[in-house]
């Protein structure tokens, strides 16, 4: 499994993103909501959409480039 995290506070399209903790370009830990483990992005993006209903969740294009734009 990885382990999955997201941004806490949106970028300037009003998205949050998703990162594994393996990614090249993972941002200061302090901005970012520890997720946990899961199998794979979709599992991450389902977990973070149930968390923050409002939120519009997309993939790091860097480390989730198979999930959902
Ligand atoms: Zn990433």
């Amino acid at each position: 499994m990885k382990h999955y995290y997201v941004t806490t506070h949106a970028n300037e399209n009003g998205e949050h993103t998703i990162h594994e903790d393996e990614c090249s370009i993972f941002p200061e830990i302090d901005t970012l909501e520890d997720l946990g483990y899961f199998y794979g992005y979709n599992d991450a993006y389902r977990d973070a959409k149930r968390k923050h209903k409002k939120w519009r969740v997309v993939a790091c294009s860097e480390c989730c480039s198979d999930g959902i734009k």
